[in-house]
């Protein structure tokens, strides 16, 4: 399968180049070519297969010819050996044809283990086949660099540096992150905030000049493509589970980057019948802004008690917009043209189509909170701040209480003890057991200077030969 640019002017590339690759020469997102589509029989047959066999189906059309079906097999059963529940993405019922999708049965108790397990092994299975060693490159400002430190932490090929802001991460965040203790894993805790981690992120790929002969930086945020792709799995699991394809489920997703939900599109577009799609944002709201009013705007970020969410600008949004607009790349371009003076409008066409597609609700702090305490108090569940406001947007969008409504469940409430105390719990909620020892491991971690040419430095100086 071949992989376009969103922005129309790149060459296409292989599945294997768009892993390595990250964002396109023109600036734009790749996609694939043409989307796999799968017919309800098909879809239908697929009822009792395990995760790890159903991912295999949905993914495979998507490497053919590059990646043969043992070795994809064999990618997907070890990503998804860590987890902790043997359903991987277990369903709990909340209310009447409503359910949270727990997706944080993985190593670092958030979803995006789902897809950093996966890319780990991927990039992995590339680099052998290839003979090639590359540097992984990512900034956090939580969530994302423990689940890249875990995916990567076995790849021989792979040195990954991961940048998190100096003492602005949580502690169970940093925890995760700087107590993994292997040669090839390094952390910098940079003396700024999470956009000066990105810039030096920018500044590095645009220019690698700072790398050891032969190497070239890899990138693990969401605009990486496989992520995506292994995200897609979930939306057909829960929806095997809850009967369809021969009835419509809806789906309500906590959206920053718009990853995950983005996902939920394709395995709409893919064949699966889902009904509603739900945007659920906190007071970083572009998202709702732009579906409920045509106001995609940037304004100040504000920190919220769930800083997964805590984002100015939905960098995935982009490959929708490639869709809404026909995939004419040249009107994408334009968009972003547009978008460089902090907003953007979309066409009468393109609004309706998004509206179409998209509900979406934005919660602040104060109601997140009333939602944990609400829901523990009825139910005994314990929501973590992003899933709280999935949850809630979910109940406050919902056209058709006959179709089931599954909310996806991002993280552990155990990795955002301060939501959650602020919802009347007393303890902070308890570590599954295999993390239980977190707070007594061994840390290691460099602390350095808001300076490019340091940071740039330290990993030149720390790549293994
Ligand atoms: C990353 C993250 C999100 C947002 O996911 P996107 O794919 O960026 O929309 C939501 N919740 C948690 C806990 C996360 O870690």
């Amino acid at each position: 399968m071949k992989y376009i640019s969103t922005r129309g002017e790149a060459p296409s590339l292989s599945f294997e180049d768009v892993i390595l690759t990250g964002l396109a020469p023109d600036g734009g997102l790749y996609v694939p070519e043409q989307l796999p589509t799968f017919s309800q029989a098909e879809i239908a047959s697929w009822v009792g297969l395990s995760y790890q066999q159903l991912a295999f189906k949905i993914i495979a059309p998507f490497v053919a010819g590059e990646i043969s079906d043992s070795d994809l097999q064999a990618i997907i059963d070890k990503s998804y050996s860590g987890f902790r529940h043997d359903a991987i993405a277990p369903l709990v019922q909340t209310a009447h044809n409503e359910w949270i999708l727990e997706l944080f049965q993985g190593p670092t108790l958030a979803f995006k283990d789902f897809a950093l397990q996966f890319l780990g092994n991927l990039l992995d299975h590339i680099l052998k086949k290839r003979d090639q060693k590359v540097v992984v490159m990512g900034a956090t400002s939580g969530d994302t660099g423990s689940a890249a430190i875990e995916g990567c932490r076995h790849c021989d090929n792979i040195d990954i540096f991961i940048l998190h802001p100096h003492n602005r991460v949580s502690d169970v965040q940093r925890k995760q992150m700087t107590s993994v203790l292997t040669d090839n894993v390094h952390n910098i805790a940079l003396k700024g905030n999470f956009d000066d981690c990105q810039n030096m992120l920018k500044a590095s790929f645009g220019d690698q000049s700072f790398l050891p002969e032969g190497r070239q930086l890899v990138a693990v945020n969401s605009i990486n493509w496989a992520r995506i792709m292994a995200q897609i799995v979930y939306y057909f699991y829960a929806a095997l589970a809850l009967g369809g394809p021969a009835r419509p489920i809806s789906f309500s997703v906590p959206t920053g980057n718009f990853g995950d939900i983005f996902a939920g599109y394709l395995a709409k577009q893919m064949g699966l019948p889902i009904d509603q799609l739900v945007i659920a944002t906190n007071a970083n709201d572009i998202l709702h802004r732009c579906i409920s009013d045509n106001d995609h705007s940037k304004k100040e970020l504000i920190h919220s008690l769930s800083p997964s969410m805590d984002i100015m600008v939905s960098s995935n949004f982009e490959r929708l917009l490639f869709d809404l607009y026909d995939r004419d790349g040249s009107a994408i371009k334009q968009l972003m043209e547009d978008f460089k003076t902090g907003s953007m409008h979309l066409s009468d066409k393109a609004l309706a189509s998004a509206r179409a597609l998209f509900s979406s609700y934005r919660l602040d702090d104060e109601e997140t909170i009333d939602v944990i305490r609400e829901v523990f108090e009825n139910d005994e569940y314990l929501l973590d701040p992003h899933t709280a406001i999935g949850l809630q947007a979910a109940r406050k969008t919902r056209r058709n209480q006959d179709v089931p409504m599954v909310c996806l469940s991002t993280a552990h409430p155990a990795k955002f003890p301060e939501a959650v105390r602020k919802a009347g719990q007393d303890k902070d909620p308890a570590l599954p057991h295999h993390m239980a020892d977190l707070f007594e491991r061994e840390e290691r971690f460099e602390v350095l200077d808001k300076d490019l040419a340091a940071v740039q430095k330290f990993i030149a100086s720390h790549v293994r030969a």
